[in-house]
C-alpha cells in the first residue's frame, strides 16, 4: 500500500450518528468536525426505523426533514436501518434511492439487545446461530450497502466471542456479503469484526467499509481499529468501500 493510499483510508468515516437520532451534536456541527479533521469521504447515518417504532430512531415521518437537512452539506447521505429477527430490514426501497448509502445494524434478537442487557442466553450456540441466519437473510433484501458490527454479540456471552463465532460461521457470513455483495464495516467504536474475519474477507475479495460509528463529537473520525487492520493486514485499496454514487 503506497503512501497516497494510505492517506485515503485515513480520510473516510461512513458511519456518523448526530442528534437526527442518538448522536448528541447536528449535522452541522458533525461536518464541521469530520472538516476540521481532513475527512474526504464521509456518510451522515442515522437510526432510521419505519417499520416499528423504537426510540432514538427517525420515523417515517421524519424522513423526509432528515434528507433535505443533508441536502444541505456536502455528505453523503444515509442511513443505519434495523436488521430485524425475521432478517427483514426497516427500510423500504422507494426511500433507499434517496440515499447514498444504507447500513443494516442488528442489535437485539429474541428481546434481547446485544448492548447493556445482561438477560442470560440459555442456549449461546442456537442464539449464534440464530444471528447467523439473521444477518445472511438481511443480505438478501437487496437493500443494504453494508453491515454493521457483524459479528458483535450481547454482553453475556460477548467474552466468548472468539469461540461462539468459528471458523465455519465467519466462513458462511463472509461467503453471504461475497454472494450478494454487501461490504463489511470495519466498526471502530466497538472494534468488530476481528483479524480471522477481515482475513477471510479479503481472500473472498469482500468489501470492507470504514466507520467510527461516531455518536459523540470525539468519535467523528476516529477510525484507527479499521487503519490499523488494513495497514497490518496490506488489505488492497480496491477492497475499500466507496458507496457508488462517488463514481
Ligand atoms: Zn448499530
Ligand atoms: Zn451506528
Amino acid at each position: 500500500m503506497s503512501s497516497r493510499d494510505s492517506l485515503l483510508i485515513e480520510r473516510i468515516d461512513l458511519h456518523i450518528h448526530t442528534s437526527f437520532s442518538d448522536g448528541n451534536y447536528s449535522v452541522e456541527e458533525a461536518v464541521k468536525i469530520a472538516e476540521i479533521k481532513g475527512l474526504k469521504i464521509v456518510a451522515i447515518t442515522d437510526h432510521y426505523s419505519e417499520v416499528q417504532y423504537r426510540s432514538n430512531r427517525i420515523t417515517r415521518s421524519q424522513f423526509s426533514r432528515y434528507v433535505q437537512t443533508l441536502n444541505n452539506f456536502t455528505v453523503l447521505k444515509g442511513v443505519e436501518v434495523e436488521i430485524l429477527q425475521d432478517g427483514t430490514v426497516s427500510i423500504s426501497k422507494n426511500k433507499v434511492k434517496e440515499l447514498d448509502i444504507v447500513i443494516g445494524g442488528l442489535h437485539s434478537i429474541n428481546n434481547i439487545k446485544f448492548w447493556g442487557d445482561y438477560s442470560p442466553i440459555w442456549d449461546p450456540e442456537r442464539f449464534v446461530e440464530k444471528v447467523r441466519v439473521t444477518l445472511i437473510k438481511s443480505m438478501e433484501s437487496g437493500i443494504l450497502d453494508v453491515i454493521a458490527h457483524a459479528s458483535w454479540l450481547p454482553e453475556i456471552i460477548r467474552k466468548e466471542t472468539h469461540r461462539k463465532i468459528t471458523k465455519d460461521w465467519i466462513e458462511s457470513v463472509v461467503d453471504a456479503f461475497c454472494d450478494e455483495g454487501v461490504a463489511v464495516e470495519l466498526n471502530c467504536a466497538w472494534k468488530v469484526p476481528d483479524e480471522r474475519f477481515v482475513e477471510y474477507c479479503v481472500k473472498k475479495g469482500v468489501k470492507l467499509s470504514i466507520g467510527s460509528d461516531a455518536h459523540q463529537r470525539l468519535m467523528i473520525g476516529k477510525t484507527d481499529y479499521a487503519i490499523n487492520i488494513l495497514k497490518k493486514m496490506k488489505v488492497p485499496e480496491d477492497l475499500i468501500f466507496i458507496p457508488t454514487s462517488l463514481f
